[in-house]
């Protein structure tokens, strides 16, 4: 095989083992690696109704055919598992030498189960596997535990950790890696923890086999120089995402006040100009030249990596308006291992709760002492932090007294930074996204606000399920970051290109979403197969609040979502999909993307059907965990 090493290597943390395997070359094809590598090994090998923080779950590391490769943006890895936020699949990307080092260890994906009796760290050097007692680096921050691990192993080894919040299985821990690189928003860092794995620590000399090594150097120089020749690169390397600030604000798209308002009357203050007076440096992700981490100094002096998401939702969705505080929270975050959206979302949600009097606690917006206490009680599961580590779905259970129409999530995984009052395509995103409420695989509201924010239309479904494919499915199994594509224009066939140097074959725009079409909806039997009896499609609608609580302020005000036109956009977007009208794949689907087998085993789980049967539509929050 060519691109790919081939091999995966299987690691058991209860009998302390490392077995290589080889892995058929039609997983390759079929799937091409990422994020379509895991859902495949979930599938397969993960047992129906397994607990996520068992040692049976698997938590995956896995690249993709260009990863490692001296190529724009190649330096990631998808790191997944079934959930313990959410219950379903759980997955998130992040730049890490731990993922180009991956690849020169000689394998495509790592594969972890089972527990170690202690914490340990697993140190893979080429063929050989070592488990190392990790006591010592136990409660240790995960920059802390990267810091020490790299003082004893040097420059050249890929580090990926977990800090307290993994450690203390919070349902939304991260894995962390470079001080601040983080992925695995659903939970993956809990996993982590409840195997014991402080970390996991990569190194290796072997080439990546490649079809034609000297045409992709060529093609690597070429594709760095177009990236710095787009028009938009200069800005982008001052701001990042971080201009998306004042575009939200602009459009009532600003999380605030627990996705109230959609705008904020401080956002200019924590907008990405407002960053750039206290910016220092740039930080990426490795073989990125776009490296768009804000790195700024802190309302302490410290060093924190800002970007809009982690903003926002530490800013202005808790009110929050003084940039260098909201850094401190979001190095905080960081540093416990924390997904800074999850973090500011469940936050958002106490203080409305506490302004309500339906917790005891008192918990003002924007007090930066408090938030600093709540993130620190969150990560150790302390008091109020105790139930906020559960995320918000399980908070609103706790909580109760109509909690769940503003706990702000789809199917577990709290809402990221866009308010959809005004933004029903964008609402369908959320609504339908892989992993639960996440922007990443579809980041439509840009492209909404300029077809117009009103309609409910086959045109907006129809790009919806374009941009999944893509980005979703296609970017997510490369491993290869979307924003040289979706920022700068950086066109989709210099990947096939890459493709066609890295594995001497040749992949048409078509088969490539062909592919990413079948991840995801392998994704979505996924989660229908562990959900069972209580998959509804009503787990493919966003919050209450967006549909009952028109926007109080902004240019939007008034806006408010219809639940009965989104049903109808809902509808058609399942026709599009090829699933029934309750979300699940139809049979036929599933035949025609190669899923023969996958469709056999969902319908020993629930009654799959080619005609639509009768369903009911709720909004999501009233659905309870599985
Ligand atoms: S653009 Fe940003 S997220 Fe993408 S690879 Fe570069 S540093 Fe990483």
């Amino acid at each position: 095989m060519l691109g790919w090493t081939g091999t995966f290597l299987n690691i058991d943390l209860t009998k302390k083992k490392a077995i290589p395997e080889q892995y058929p070359e039609a997983l390759a094809l079929n799937f091409l690696g990422g994020r379509g590598f895991a859902v495949k090994i979930l599938w397969d090998r993960l047992k129906q109704g397994t607990d996520p923080l068992s040692p049976e779950n698997k938590l995956i590391f896995a690249t993709g055919p260009l990863t490692g490769i001296g190529l724009p943006n190649s330096g990631k890895l998808v790191v997944a598992s079934k959930s313990p936020l959410t219950g379903g699949y759980g997955d998130g990307n992040t730049g890490t030498l731990a993922a180009v080092y991956l690849r020169k260890a000689g394998y495509d994906a790592l594969i972890v189960e089972g527990k170690s009796e202690s914490p340990v760290v697993v140190h893979v050097n080429g063929k050989d596997t070592e488990f190392i007692d990790a006591r010592d680096l136990w409660g240790l921050s995960a920059f802390e535990a990267e810091g020490q691990l790299r003082r004893k192993y040097g420059r050249s080894v890929g580090i990926v950790s977990i800090g307290q919040g993994g450690e203390n299985q919070v349902k939304f821990a991260n894995v962390v890696s470079q001080g601040g690189r983080a992925g695995g928003r659903p939970g993956m860092g809990a996993v982590m923890g409840s195997k014991n794995l402080k970390a996991a620590v990569i190194e290796g000399t072997a080439q990546i086999p490649l079809a034609d090594p000297d045409g992709m150097r060529k093609l690597a120089i070429d594709g760095y120089r177009e990236i710095l020749a787009k028009p938009q690169y200069s800005f982008w390397k001052r701001q990042g995402t971080m201009s998306t600030v004042e575009w939200s604000q602009a459009n009532s798209a600003l999380p605030t006040f627990n996705y109230r308002q959609g705008v904020f009357d401080k956002a200019e203050e924590i907008g990405g100009f407002a960053m750039e007076k206290i910016k220092v440096s740039n930080r990426g992700c490795p073989q990125c030249n776009m490296t768009c981490g804000n790195v700024v100094k802190d309302s302490e002096g410290k060093e924190a990596e800002l970007d809009y998401e982690n903003v926002i939702m530490l800013g202005s969705n808790v009110g929050l308006g003084n940039l260098a505080q909201v850094s401190t929270l979001n190095r905080m975050a960081d540093e416990f291992g924390l997904d800074s959206i999850s973090l500011g979302n469940s936050i958002g949600f106490a203080m409305e709760a506490s302004e309500k009097g339906l917790i005891n606690e008192k918990i003002e917006w924007g007090d930066f002492e408090k938030l600093k206490q709540l993130i620190n009680d969150i990560a150790h599961r302390r008091g109020l932090g105790a139930v906020l580590a559960e995320g918000v779905r399980a908070a609103s259970e706790t909580i109760g007294n109509g909690s769940s129409d503003w706990a702000m999530h789809v199917k577990g995984l709290e809402v990221s930074a866009y308010d959809c009052h005004d933004a029903p395509g964008m609402a369908l995103a959320y609504g339908t996204s892989s992993i639960g409420a996440h922007h990443k695989d579809a980041w439509v509201i840009t492209w909404e606000t300029k077809v117009g924010r009103a309609s409910y239309d086959q045109m907006k479904v129809d790009h919806l399920v374009e941009v999944q494919l893509v980005r979703g499915g296609v970017f997510e199994a490369l491993v290869s970051c979307r924003f040289p594509n979706n920022q700068l224009g950086f066109e989709l066939d210099w990947y096939q290109r890459y493709l066609k140097a890295a594995t001497g074959k040749d992949f048409s725009l078509e088969q490539l979403k062909g592919i990413g079409d079948r991840i995801l909806t392998l994704i979505r039997a996924f989660w229908v197969r562990e959900y069972r009896e209580k998959w509804s499609r009503s787990l493919d609608v966003p919050p209450a609040r967006w549909f009952k609580e028109p926007l109080k302020e902004g240019a939007a005000k008034g806006a408010v979502l219809d639940l009965e036109k989104y049903n109808g956009m809902l509808n058609a977007y399942y026709v599009k999909r090829g699933w029934d009208n309750r979300g699940i794949p139809k049979p036929s689907t599933l035949q025609q993307l190669g899923l023969t087998e996958e469709a056999k085993q969902l319908g020993t789980y629930v009654k799959l059907a080619e005609e639509n049967p009768p369903v009911i539509s709720t909004p999501a929050q009233n659905t309870p965990f599985p």
